[in-house]
């Protein structure tokens, strides 16, 4: 950065981040990618001098060379959890190295949490050999000091956690502008930060969170003003999910009714992450208050997602992991309580539960003991909205264990027969109808596509509806981690052969005669397809055209 600031052609390319605290892949943006670009204005670069480019967007550039005419390129990224993505796809390193490797001009600087395990990466010399890497943890902080000392003014200090506080809730801000310069506009969940950094003192062994120093907290004010300025550019839609534990946020009352005043066209309101210890600890009368204020301003389809890692205890204990499996349990019955109650049709407020296979100490019970857990859950008629199982990512020095693939996949297997499925038909009982559904991908005779917000359920839907812009839908089958839906209202005498083959027992003979003969009441549908399909079970579900 050697140009006078003002005269810095900046472009700030955001690969897209998802570490434990935090989400930034589409429909998410993240609020560090926000922040960054603030930091950057704030440092003195002027906002016609700024883009701003997704990793999706970068991928319909033909010509790398093009990029040539920017003096300074800030990749943010990083995925320090493994994930399956279907609204974009976050920078790979590969694309990360062939980018520093082929531009020659712009200065080239990586952050995002992908600094934090930069060295442990495959190759990661041709990272450092191409790229200022800002392994100062807070990359917007750190730019933006490095902007101020470079016109010898004073930058903030690292340790000055309510400086930081209050200079990231001003660029939170300004950095709302690159809402509009996102492919997906307006189509996005703003997720939100309400502090940095976990508040346990000794953390998690595998966990990332332990590598942050800086911590801070935000204001109900500072969050409240940042929703005013998204709101002013069309997005309504917010997740708290930039925080390791919501509930231990001290003003989660102020927070809520501040972001429901800033933004009265609020569609979404979701959270995540909310550490089950705490919340089986908790007495029953606070643990209650607490629910109780999410679930008076949150939007329905919320999820609490609960990092139990483990139900077993000797794994629990060698990973210092802050809960064990019966205050999750107690965790799981509070949230069902209180979030259980239905909107619409959907459940307020369920938990989730994440399972890590891989960690250090597994053995051949764990896995028995994660499965009778999940029985216990569900024989005790507790409802689930999602089982994440995924596999350790091996952090530093870490010791993770060596996964038995084959145990893996049985496990995943009896967890999908066994429990996700059933949970689904319980959560999402057929004929439950879901609104604002966004259609994102066709995939062979289904259109999949979600609602925004908290780990949404996948929904498929026969036919093609990409170019609808939202979709209200009707459950009729559910998969272990899917369902398949028809649109709402659905006019079994104008539908597609598709759509009434996809209606579970009907057959490709019935669906035939119903499109042939175009059935008008409820009498001449029963006399077409005949006994054998339980018409008395639908008939909340087919209707006929006025
Ligand atoms: S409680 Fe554990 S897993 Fe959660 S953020 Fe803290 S260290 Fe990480």
């Amino acid at each position: 950065m050697v140009a006078p600031t003002q005269n810095i052609k900046t472009l700030l390319l955001d690969g897209y981040l998802d570490e434990p605290s935090c989400l930034g892949v589409p429909p998410y943006i993240s609020p560090h990618a926000r922040y960054l670009y603030g930091a950057l204005e704030a440092g003195g670069i002027p906002e016609e001098m700024i883009d701003y480019l997704t990793a999706d967007s970068y991928r319909n550039i033909k010509d790398i060379s093009k990029l040539e005419e920017y003096e300074l390129i800030i990749i943010l990224a990083g995925t320090t959890v493994p994930g399956h993505y279907l609204g974009g796809q976050p920078l790979s390193l590969a694309e990360i190295k062939e980018l520093g490797q082929s531009l020659k001009y712009p200065t080239r600087v990586l952050a995002g949490p992908i600094t934090l395990v930069w060295q442990d990466l495959p190759g990661h010399k041709i990272l450092d050999e191409n790229y200022d890497i800002i392994t100062g943890e807070l990359a917007p902080l750190e730019i933006y000091n490095r902007l101020k000392d470079q016109v010898n003014q004073p930058g903030i200090k690292i340790n000055n956690q309510a400086e930081i506080a209050s200079a990231i809730s001003d660029w939170a801000i300004t950095g709302s502008r690159i809402f509009k310069d996102h492919p997906g506009y307006p189509k996005l969940v703003a997720e939100l930060e309400t502090f940095r950094g976990c508040p346990r003192s000794k953390h998690c062994e595998f966990c990332s969170e332990q590598l942050k120093e800086i911590h801070y907290q935000r204001k109900p004010e500072a969050i409240r003003a940042e929703v005013k300025a998204i709101a002013a550019t069309g997005v309504h839609n917010y997740r708290l999910g930039c925080q390791t534990d919501l509930l231990a946020y001290p003003w989660l009352e102020e927070l809520y009714s501040g972001i429901r005043e800033a933004d009265p066209d609020l569609e979404v309101l979701h959270l995540d992450n909310i550490n089950p210890g705490p919340l089986g600890r908790k007495d029953s009368t606070e643990a209650r208050r607490l629910l109780n204020i999410i679930c008076k301003y949150n939007t329905p389809g919320d999820v609490a997602a609960f990092g139990l890692e483990s139900a077993d205890p000797e794994v629990l204990k060698v990973n210092n992991i802050d809960t064990n499996p019966d205050l999750t349990f107690r965790a799981i019955e509070r949230i069902n309580e209180i979030g259980g109650q239905r909107v619409d049709g959907i459940p307020k407020l369920l938990p989730g539960l994440n399972f890590l296979a891989g960690l250090k100490g597994e053995r051949k019970e764990t896995y028995e003991y994660n499965l009778q857990y999940l029985r216990k859950i569900k024989e005790a008629g507790l409802m689930l909205r999602r089982i994440n199982i995924r596999q350790v990512n091996p952090l530093g020095s870490y010791q993770a264990s060596k996964v038995d693939s084959r145990r893996f996949k049985e496990f995943k297997r009896q967890v999908n027969e066994e429990i996700n499925q059933p949970m689904l038909k319980q959560v999402f009982p057929r004929g439950t109808i879901i609104r604002g559904l966004w259609p994102e991908i066709k995939k062979g005779r289904l259109t999949y596509g979600r609602r925004p917000g908290s780990y949404p359920i996948l929904v498929g839907i026969p036919g093609d509806h990409l170019n609808k812009d939202t979709l209200s839908v009707q459950v009729i089958d559910h998969g272990y981690r899917s369902i398949t839906a028809l649109p709402y209202p659905f006019y079994i005498d104008q539908a597609s052969l598709i759509e009434l083959e996809q209606i579970p027992g009907f057959g490709k003979k019935r669906a035939e005669k119903i499109l042939l003969a175009r059935p008008k009441s409820l009498q001449e549908l029963s006399e077409l397809i005949g006994s054998g399909f339980p018409l008395e079970d639908w008939q909340d579900i087919f209707k006929f055209s006025p």
